[in-house]
């Protein structure tokens, strides 16, 4: 099965009113891509640029969102509202949330449900520390990060997700997993889904994420298990964008 590439570029807390405007109308300016293009503002700039990319292929997504649907939750957005806004992806899991955040499993997979339940598509966010890939554990992490969201939720909710592979040494390091490095984790992630679906298997996009530039874009694009890229910081610079996804094209 042919899976569309997919490009998502992860603002995280960056920029101003002014500068998101600036830098989507130059993705606007050079899209349509080859691949499918997503870009996730910091949350009170949706809205803006949202319109900004109405009536074009780049889709808008948000980067946090809870998990229940309105009540006491301060300072929390749920997704009703990001769905209003025209988000049709949402960030879940991004190790930031895990780490920073302390988001459990528990919080992801129930996050994952909101917006699989709201028709959002979920993009899980897992990956390993240093420690753990130098003690030999990235199976093991990997499996247990992905395994408590198979376990929860039925093939059929499963195929509207998307997987990042984002092992946490590379988020915004500047050193990325090789090609081969990350195709080798890719492998072991489709086969985890094989084992538990073969179609979702088949039809899953798992991106990788972790310093993804246009100098390492194609080569990793190339290897068969990649589907796309969650890129972070070259995604602020809208030719280093513009770049990772005229070299993502598969389709
Ligand atoms: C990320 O935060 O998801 C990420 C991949 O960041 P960067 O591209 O900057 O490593």
């Amino acid at each position: 099965m042919v899976r569309k590439s997919l490009v998502a570029g992860n603002w995280k807390m960056n920029g101003t009113r002014q500068s998101s405007a600036e830098l989507v109308s130059l993705i606007r300016e050079a899209a349509p891509f080859r691949c499918d293009t997503v870009v996730f503002p910091p949350a009170i700039y949706i809205e803006h640029v949202s319109g900004l990319l109405n009536s074009t292929s780049v889709l808008i997504g948000a980067q946090n969102v809870n998990s229940n649907d309105h009540g006491a939750h301060t300072g929390e957005i749920s997704p009703t509202m990001i769905k209003e806004l025209g988000c049709s992806y949402c960030l879940v899991g991004h190790s930031e949330r895990r780490m920073v955040y302390g988001e459990s499993s528990k919080n992801i997979a129930a996050k994952f449900g909101a917006l699989i339940t709201h028709q959002i598509t979920p993009i899980l966010c897992i990956g390993e520390t240093i420690e753990q890939r130098k003690a030999g554990q990235t199976e093991q992490v990997v499996e247990d990060q992905l395994s408590a969201i198979l376990e929860a939720f039925v093939p059929g909710d499963l195929s509207l997700a998307v997987i990042a592979y984002e092992p946490i040494w590379a988020i915004g390091t500047g050193e990325t997993a090789s090609p081969s490095v990350a195709g080798e984790v890719h492998g072991f992630i489709r086969e985890m889904i094989r084992e538990r679906d073969y179609d979702l298997a088949e039809g899953m996009r798992i991106l990788y994420g972790g310093s993804v530039n246009p100098d390492n874009a194609a080569a990793l694009m190339a290897e068969t298990d990649i589907d796309g890229a969650l890129v972070g910081g070259a995604s602020l610079k809208a030719s280093d964008f513009i770049e990772i996804c005229n070299v993502t094209g598969r389709n």
